[in-house]
């Protein structure tokens, strides 16, 4: 049976892969095409085009895909000025014999590919990039950004876990059964330029494997790389547990991660029969689903579960505008 589950954020994909999947596409191509949507959109400020940048106001971008039939993968991260790094991300595994590019090798590639580059700052993320600097830095001038030789520090002062979050996730199952799953993300608002997510990592944000099934993750990627989160979700279906049991469990796991930033966590699920859930631990979060008989997507409730949250900045920053 024919399905797709996403992210919230990927609905405006989802109708065109789905008619993908409705004509024989694969899983891949569904992921791909429904993900190259989400970066179109300029309205999203967490993916592609319109993304919000990193401290010094550059769009860096980070996408992985697995194909759950072999989990072969391919991953970029760090790349600037190009507009679709989930198709690069599927060119890394169908081209090299490597799964993961990043910076200045990314965009290397993906010029030898004739990818599509543009400008991915928009003047609205600009402007609300430049709004939060100004607020932070303050006395000092925003063009000085660049050459702040403790950008460490303020780092910490901008970014905000309740704010500067999102990405997009999308797994589809095809026609034959197949399922991938893919990840899109500009990553956290505000980051350290260089700065990588789960979002590109396998194992972490995401994971397919048609014999168990597949997951992705959206939320502090710090805690789902530390975690192996998505995999962990296929692992727990692996050793015998339920999606729900499974889901649950990843989340719970989190739990026991020490140090001191420490926040939210979302991830879609889907078993190897196509029977899907979404986890988050955000009350009332929803998910995105479409299966063959649906014109447009649904969104269902994500499956609660509390983890610990908690955001120690060094007390000394404080005083240091
Ligand atoms: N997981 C993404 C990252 O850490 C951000 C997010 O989903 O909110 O880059």
């Amino acid at each position: 049976m024919i399905r797709l589950i996403g992210s919230e954020n990927a609905g405006v994909g989802l109708p065109q892969a789905m008619d993908l999947l409705r004509n024989g596409g694969s899983a891949i191509a569904a992921v791909e095409i429904a993900i190259r949507a989400v970066e179109a959109n300029a309205d999203d400020h967490s993916v592609g085009l319109g993304g919000y940048p990193n401290i010094l106001g550059q769009v860096e971008l980070d996408a992985g895909i697995m194909d759950g039939r072999d989990r072969t993968s391919g991953a970029v991260a760090a790349l600037k000025g190009y507009l679709h790094p989930i198709s690069l991300a599927r060119l890394v595994m169908e081209r090299l014999p490597h799964v993961f590019l990043v910076g200045e090798g990314a965009a290397r590639f993906a010029r030898e590919m004739e990818a599509e580059a543009g400008e991915l700052l928009t003047e609205p993320a600009r402007e609300v990039w430049a709004r939060r600097l100004e607020q932070d830095l303050a006395p000092r001038k925003l063009k000085e950004v660049t050459d702040l030789p403790d950008l460490w520090r303020w780092v910490e002062i901008a970014t905000d876990p309740q704010r500067t979050h999102g990405t997009v996730n999308v797994i589809a199952r095809d026609a034959q059964g197949h399922i991938c799953a893919g990840v899109s993300t500009s990553g956290w608002a505000w980051k350290y330029p260089g700065r990588v997510g789960d979002s590109p990592i396998a194992g972490a944000g995401f994971y397919a494997d048609d014999r168990y099934g597949a997951a992705a993750c959206t939320g502090t990627g710090e805690m789902a790389i530390r975690a192996a989160t998505a995999h962990s979700v296929i692992f727990a279906m692996q050793m015998g547990a339920t999606l729900l049991e499974a889901g649950t469990r990843a989340m719970a796991d989190l739990n026991d991660l020490g140090g001191r930033y420490l926040a939210g966590m979302n991830f879609v699920a889907m078993d190897r029969d196509g029977n899907h859930a979404g986890f988050s631990s955000y009350e009332n979060a929803t998910y995105a689903h479409m299966d063959a008989s649906m014109d447009a997507p649904e969104l269902l409730p994500r499956t609660y579960v509390a983890i610990k949250q908690r955001w120690e900045r060094q007390s000394s920053l404080g005083n240091r505008q």
